[in-house]
């Protein structure tokens, strides 16, 4: 258990705005409250429980009244924290919410560390470890995937996945214990061919949501997309197209884009981060070597490459040392100029590109950006159908990667005929994996890691 004094904290972000809440949690928020909150006409009768009271914040030692409040108090066990929670509502000013806090800190109350409110949520079984991480990933959603995905977490779907794997495995446990418990006999053959395939059902379910992670990741975090291709071709301007407005200098010279140009866009709710990069051809000019340097380094960190080429023109030497470049890159081939009269050869480069990776484009007239920003969600995903549960959290991850390695071990024990108490010693490894992601976890060192990353009032 954990020290169970009244915490209290700001629980708006700081700076002006319509409301400034103060959130107080324990088993003396109530009575902290009560010495500082008068209702009109003296009425003091006990507060109903998630109700709004209309009142005045007053310090008990000045009688000076601070701020005109709306305050709720919400019993246990039915607040996000499990313990008795009050909160304050004030006029949204940064110094009044500090005042506030002030009286009620000096009534008793200790200052909630970041996360401490979801922690004891967490603590209290109010919500289990993954609800309580992706609390953090709903709080720091950009788009609107990005928090249904937060969201379906934070209500417990992945949750529920793994309590239902975690069940079926117990089962095979429990087949595989009543073989130890009568040792004279073998798992029979027969069994044995059971259980093989049982196990790899899990094993192959595990794999499959342990691949969501990396689609999470990208609705998480966003993608990283390098644009590139040698001067010229348009990529600044594609940029442009991209962004509807003119964010990069476009001109007729070579080798303008020297530094690296960051700015963002959404991709019907995919985040991205869209660089775009100096032109990557053969120079002598130092300045523009490092420019190119510059590039490379991005495309190696890239999530998605768009390698730009000029239609109008036939394919360059340096256009065809870039192609053997990008080759190892999830790439998408984007020709642009379209509203010239195409030179370029198709059949040279439908070798190296699937037709499905390759978008006809034109950067001045915005012809085909919206087909070309459907390729690149698709090439950057790399599915078209939606995974029913997605992880996006590393621990989860590392968890979910530990529970596959037992079931192997497991499955390799039974094809080698080893010993039930064996078998049972990789399943039990595996059940314990699942079990932390959903928070078997008392280790106070993991605890302190995920809640500290929450902001203080959450
Ligand atoms: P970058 O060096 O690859 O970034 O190329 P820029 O975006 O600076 O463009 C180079 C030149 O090509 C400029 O004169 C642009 O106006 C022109 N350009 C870029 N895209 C198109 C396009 O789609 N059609 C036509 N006609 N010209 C373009």
């Amino acid at each position: 258990m954990y020290e169970q004094d009244t915490i209290a904290a700001i629980a708006t972000p700081p700076g002006e705005g319509g409301v400034a809440i103060v959130r107080i949690s324990g088993a003396d928020a109530e009575t902290i409250a009560a010495k500082i909150f008068a209702r009109p006409k003296g009425n003091n009768g006990k507060l109903k429980s998630h109700s709004l009271y209309h009142g005045k914040i007053r310090d008990p030692h000045t009688e000076r009244a601070l701020d005109e409040v709306l305050l709720t108090v919400m019993r246990q066990p039915r607040s996000y924290t499990g313990e008795d929670v009050v909160e304050i509502h004030g006029h949204g000013g940064p110094f009044l919410a500090q005042q506030i806090l002030g009286l009620v800190l000096a009534q008793g109350a200790r200052q909630a560390e970041p996360g401490e409110f979801t922690k004891r949520a967490f603590l209290n079984g109010r919500l289990d470890l993954a609800q309580a991480e992706a609390v953090l990933d709903l709080i720091r959603a950009r788009t609107d995937k990005g928090a249904e995905l937060a969201l379906q977490q934070a209500t417990g779907e992945l949750s529920s996945w793994v309590h239902k794997l975690r069940e079926e495995l117990l089962d095979i446990l429990v087949q595989v214990e009543a073989a130890i418990d009568f040792p004279d006999e073998e798992i029979e053959l027969l069994q044995r061919q059971d259980l093989i395939e049982k196990i790899d059902h899990l094993r192959a379910r595990i794999g499959e949501i342990i691949a969501t992670y990396e689609w999470g990741r990208l609705f998480r975090d966003g993608a990283r997309v390098c644009i590139c291709g040698r001067p010229n071709v348009g990529k600044s301007s594609l940029l442009n197209a991209l962004l509807g407005e003119e964010r990069v200098i476009v001109t007729p010279l070579p080798g303008t884009t020297r530094d690296v140009i960051e700015e963002s866009i959404h991709l019907n709710g995919l985040p991205v981060v869209l660089w775009d990069t100096a032109g990557i051809h053969e120079t002598e000019d130092q300045i523009e070597r490092l420019g190119v340097q510059l590039s490379r380094d991005r495309m190696g960190k890239a999530d998605a490459v768009v390698f730009v080429i000029d239609g109008s023109m036939s394919l360059t030497a340096d256009d065809r040392a870039l192609i053997g470049e990008i080759a190892r890159k999830k790439t998408l081939l984007a020709i642009n100029k379209n509203d010239l009269p195409r030179v370029i050869v198709i059949d040279e480069l439908t070798r190296a590109f699937a037709p499905n990776r390759i978008a006809y484009v034109s950067a001045k007239t915005s012809e085909g950006i919206n087909e070309f920003k459907e390729c690149l969600r698709d090439l950057i995903l790399d599915t078209e159908t939606e995974p029913s549960v997605v992880i996006t959290n590393l621990r989860h991850r590392t968890a979910l990667m530990r529970g596959e390695v037992a079931l192997k071990q497991a499955l390799v024990s039974l094809g080698e005929n080893q010993a039930p108490e064996f078998i049972a010693v990789d399943l039990n490894h595996a059940a314990e994996a699942l079990k932390e992601i959903v928070g078997a976890i008392r280790n106070d060192d993991i605890l302190e890691r995920i809640f500290s990353q929450f902001c203080i009032g959450k």
